[in-house]
Parts: structure tokens; C-alpha cells; sequence
């Protein structure tokens, strides 16, 4: 890399991170789409048949929704223009919170929505907010203990280390698919206010939590279970309202975070708990505090997307995507690369090295297909991996090309890792 002639410290310092990026193969680049995000997409002027987004129903350019987005500009204006608690919170923002509540409400008891700008953001609250409700002095000298699982998603664990930094709780790791572990931590913890932290759906490998074995941990032993279910909002249940459906569990300890970028193809987030404890973040969450409102054409979008999520569309789109899934898992065979028994539209290849990954990417790219490699530090060192994602939009025809191409390129990227070009 060309250093300028005077380099300030900064500025060599971030030479010097981008050349050890670009040593250890971790460097990222921005792909410029040129089309909206659908399963064909224009990059560089090229075609492409997309196999990464998190578009499960298709739904980002549902003409539909495309309608709303322009009605809700017409009707709103598009800005809030200021955060919700000085004027930014409109009605079409409340009518929305009352539906997401209902989408949850057969699950947890007393259910209130609050609707975020990102589920990013809604996590930090969300985590920040109900840690610090061990600061209150009837706590204080008793503790807080946060337990995340190892494989949360990254706004998860900033949640977690800004909630530790902000409340002195003391965070333990678990692995989702060993609860004796988690029952013996708990066992062994004398604080009084405890807060269990998961993914709903494992981002990067697309299985479940076991969310209803944590909640009776979670009971056990007196703590809140936090579950973000970015991806199985829309795509789990008959009604795709997500993963508490699925386990068909009920609780009033259960805070529920949707994302709504991704099954619901528009933008935004909310996050669902027992009305005293979402009356909490309203006063303390100061992402949520702090934040310009979600433009409210926004949230009028995202109703309209609830409902075809909830009715025949969303019900025979998630029918067609179970087809492909499974589809996938009778054909595909592989010799060198594992499947996992991934049952959502998650499905990931691991090929260990970035090198393997970036390879086998590459030659899916010359192919058109686009699926990324997703290297460290998104998956643990060593478990660099195709992540390939379904789509309603998706045909069974393409699914059965998909499969045919990747193991062309399985027999390809072996060899050529049998001979260390990779
Ligand atoms: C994408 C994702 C988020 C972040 O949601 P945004 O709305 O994109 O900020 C949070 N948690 C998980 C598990 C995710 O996959």
C-alpha cells in the first residue's frame, strides 16, 4: 500500500490494519448492486443469481409493499424529524406497535411492541436496558449475570460488553447445544438478576435455539430469556410471526427482538416484552432515546408487509421455501463438504480456510451466482463457510441448478486444495 509522505499517526495505523486485513485474507469489499434486491441481481453490470440475501419471502421488491412505501411517503411525509419521545412517534408508528404485539401475544404474557430503526440497535437497547434494571438499589449488592450464547449474532454481544461496561454484570458463554452446561453456571451463580441472551435462529449456521428448554432454565433459576430472532420473524410458524410460535411457548420472562429488513424485506426492528418491562426501555434504552424515529412511510410499509407475512401469500411462500429446503437436502451430495441439518433457508457450506472460501466463491462468481464467503470475524476461526440462502422467488428449478453447479465447483476447489493452490 502507497503511504502519503508525512503519514499522521492515525492514518498510518490504518495502513497498517488494512495491509494485516489483507494478509490474513479478511479484507472485505463493497459489491455495488445496480437492481433492487430480488434472486437476480445486477452487479457491475453483470447478471446475477443471488443466493445470500435475507429476502427469504421475497418480499423487498413485492410490488405491494412497493405501493405502500410510495402511499406511506404521500401520507406521512419522509421524515419523523425528531426521536419518539419528543415528536417523532406517529400513529402510524402505534398502529404498527399494536400489530407487532398481537403477532406475539398468544406467547407472552401482557405483550407491548416498541418499533426500532435497526435490529442493531434495538438489541443494544434491549440488553443495556434490562441489565440495568439490576442497578436499581433492592439489587444492587446482590449482582447481575449476563449468559450469551457463543454464537450470537455480533449486535448481540456488543449488547452484551456495553451492558457489562455500563453495569459491572459479569458475562458467561454457553454453547446452545449443551444446557447441562448452562444449568450447572446457573446453579453455581448466586446474582439476583439474570438475563439469558440467544439467537433465535443461529445467523450464519440456521439452526434453533432450543428456546423452549431455555425458558425452563430461565424459570429455573429466575432470569429473563432474550431471544433475537432476526431470521425466523416471517419465516417460522404457520403464521411466520417467528420462533415463539414454532415452540408455541409462553411466558411473561421472554423478550422477543424481530428484525423486519429481512423476512419482511423492508427496514427496521421491534422488540416485545411484558408491558412494565418495555415501559423500562421506553425510559431508560438510550439508543432508543437518542434516535431520530423511524421515518413513519417506514412503518406504515412494514404493516402492510406484516399482513401479507400473516395471510395466503406469506403462508404459501413459506410452504414453496420449505420445498426448496427440502428439495436440498435430498438432492445435494457432496464428497469432500459437509451439509448440516440446517431446516431453515440458512445453509451453509463450511470450507474452513478463507482461502478455500474465497476460492470457492470466486468460482461460483464466474458461474453468476453470487454467495459471498464469510470468514472470520462473523464465524470462529477455522469455519470460513458459504452461507447460501433461500428465497420464495426461488424456483425448484434453480435450486436443482444451484445444486449441480456447487458440486462442479466442490470437485474443483478440492483438487485444488489437494495440490495447496488454495
Ligand atoms: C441482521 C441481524 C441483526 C441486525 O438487524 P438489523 O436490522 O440488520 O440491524 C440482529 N441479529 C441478528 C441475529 C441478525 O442476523
Amino acid at each position: 500500500m502507497k503511504t502519503s509522505p508525512n503519514p499522521f499517526t492515525a492514518l498510518s495505523l490504518a495502513e497498517q490494519q488494512l495491509d494485516a486485513l489483507d494478509a490474513t485474507l479478511m479484507r472485505r469489499r463493497l459489491k455495488q448492486t445496480q437492481s433492487p434486491c430480488d434472486i437476480e441481481v445486477k452487479v457491475a453490470g453483470r447478471l446475477l443469481k443471488a443466493f445470500c440475501s435475507n429476502d427469504y419471502l421475497g418480499f423487498a421488491n413485492h410490488p405491494q409493499l412497493v405501493a405502500a412505501m410510495a402511499e406511506g411517503a404521500a401520507q406521512y411525509g419522509v421524515g419523523s424529524g425528531a426521536s419518539h419521545l419528543i415528536s417523532g412517534h406517529s400513529v402510524a408508528h402505534d398502529l404498527l406497535e399494536i400489530e407487532l404485539a398481537r403477532t406475539q401475544e398468544k406467547h407472552i404474557d401482557d405483550a407491548r411492541a416498541l418499533f426500532f430503526c435497526t435490529g442493531y440497535l434495538a438489541n443494544i437497547t434491549a440488553i443495556t436496558a434490562l441489565a440495568g434494571l439490576g442497578l436499581h438499589p433492592e439489587n444492587q449488592n446482590s449482582g447481575i449475570s449476563i449468559y450469551s450464547a457463543k454464537l450470537n449474532h455480533a449486535s448481540l454481544i456488543d449488547g452484551v460488553k456495553l451492558a457489562a461496561a455500563q453495569t459491572k454484570a459479569s458475562v458467561h458463554l454457553f454453547d446452545h447445544t449443551n444446557l447441562a452446561q448452562l444449568n450447572e453456571m446457573l446453579q453455581a451463580d448466586s446474582a439476583a438478576h439474570k438475563l439469558i441472551v440467544t439467537d433465535g435462529v443461529f445467523s450464519m449456521d440456521g439452526d434453533l435455539a432450543p428456546v423452549a428448554d431455555l425458558l425452563a432454565i430461565a424459570e429455573t433459576y429466575d432470569a429473563l430469556l432474550i431471544v433475537d430472532d432476526a431470521h425466523g420473524f416471517g419465516v417460522l410458524g404457520k403464521y411466520g410471526h417467528g420462533i415463539l410460535e414454532h415452540f408455541q411457548v409462553q411466558s411473561d420472562r421472554i423478550v422477543y427482538i424481530g428484525t423486519l429488513g429481512k423476512a419482511a424485506g423492508v427496514s427496521g426492528a421491534f422488540v416485545c416484552a411484558h408491558q412494565t418491562l418495555m415501559e423500562c426501555l421506553i425510559q431508560k434504552g438510550r439508543p432508543y432515546i437518542y434516535s431520530t424515529a423511524t421515518p413513519p412511510a417506514i412503518a406504515h410499509t412494514v404493516l402492510a408487509s406484516l399482513h401479507l407475512i400473516e395471510g395466503e401469500e406469506g403462508q404459501a411462500r413459506r410452504a414453496h421455501l420449505n420445498q426448496l429446503i427440502a428439495i436440498w437436502h435430498q438432492e445435494m451430495q457432496l464428497q469432500h463438504w459437509q451439509i448440516t441439518p440446517s431446516m431453515t433457508p440458512i445453509q451453509p457450506l463450511v470450507l474452513g480456510s478463507n482461502a478455500a472460501a474465497l476460492f470457492a466463491s470466486k468460482q461460483l462468481d464466474e458461474a453468476s451466482y453470487w454467495i459471498p464467503a464469510i470468514r472470520p470475524p462473523t464465524v470462529p476461526e477455522g469455519s470460513a463457510r458459504l452461507r447460501i440462502t433461500f428465497s420464495a422467488n426461488h424456483s425448484a428449478l434453480v435450486v436443482r441448478e444451484l445444486i449441480s453447479e456447487l458440486q462442479r465447483i466442490e470437485a474443483i476447489v478440492h483438487a485444488s486444495s489437494e495440490t495447496k493452490m488454495v
